[in-house]
């Protein structure tokens, strides 16, 4: 974690901490800090709260529910167009066509009909506006059976089925590892199913574990309460 705490602090600092420790936790590793994508989680927040982590130059932001994206972040990316909206909690088959107008990264694919709905909005957006958000497989590596995502062992075969049977383009692999074990372990596992996959993406690590997965090779890193504060 930061050596910032939540209370005596701004987002604006706490983000510039959390960049810090990023950059250090890559260079650790011997990796270049710029390999290492930022995700700033902006769910339950509001515009107001948004707007000065906008304007210290953060521009890529995680969301967890479409309606709520929907209704926060269209003013905000009118202000900030380069703005990069990644969708990072679980998708209906009847929001597709929503989450594909709004967002540039779904990290939320976990199912055979909800790739098949998003194959199809995406062919629709394509042709239309020529934008096509990349898409992540999330995997349940902990198997939790309340948790979204496909189980390890599945793993190959779904991510075979949306490149043969759906036609789409995946580009890696999230997961959010059980609440009550060490999450490294669950890092090197979608690390593992990534590599035999071809897949480069790895959104992985979270405001407590980030530099973690880090070291564990995570391009995406999606941290909320350690920028924001503590959600209400
Ligand atoms: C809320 C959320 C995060 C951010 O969690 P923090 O612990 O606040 O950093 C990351 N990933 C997902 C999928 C989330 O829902």
């Amino acid at each position: 974690m930061p050596d910032v705490s939540l209370e005596a602090s701004s987002a604006v600092d706490r983000l510039a901490a959390v960049r810090a420790a990023i950059a250090r936790a890559a260079r650790e590793e011997g990796r270049d800090p710029a390999e290492v994508t930022l995700v700033a989680v902006s769910k339950t927040f509001a515009a107001g709260q948004i707007e000065p982590v906008l304007a210290a130059g953060q521009r890529v932001f995680g969301e967890n529910r479409v309606q709520e994206a929907k209704a926060k972040w269209p003013a905000l990316k009118a202000r900030y167009p380069d703005v990069e909206l990644h969708l990072i909690g679980p998708l209906q088959s009847n929001k597709a066509q929503e989450a594909v107008a709004l967002f540039d990264v779904i990290h939320s694919l976990d199912r055979p009909s909800l790739a098949a709905a998003l194959a199809k909005e995406i062919a629709r957006e394509k042709a239309k506006s020529g934008r096509q958000p990349r898409l992540l497989v999330q995997i349940n590596t902990g198997e939790e059976p309340q948790k979204a995502g496909v189980v390890p062992a599945e793993a190959d075969a779904f991510i075979a089925a949306c490149r043969g049977v759906h036609g789409l383009v995946i580009d890696g692999l999230m997961c959010i590892p059980p609440i009550d074990e060490p999450p490294s372990p669950h890092f090197a596992l979608l690390a593992q199913i990534a590599r035999r996959n071809g897949l480069s993406m790895l959104s992985m690590g979270m405001s407590a574990d980030f530099e973690q997965a880090i070291m564990l090779g995570a391009t995406h890193v999606r941290v909320g309460s350690a920028i924001f504060g503590h959600r209400g």
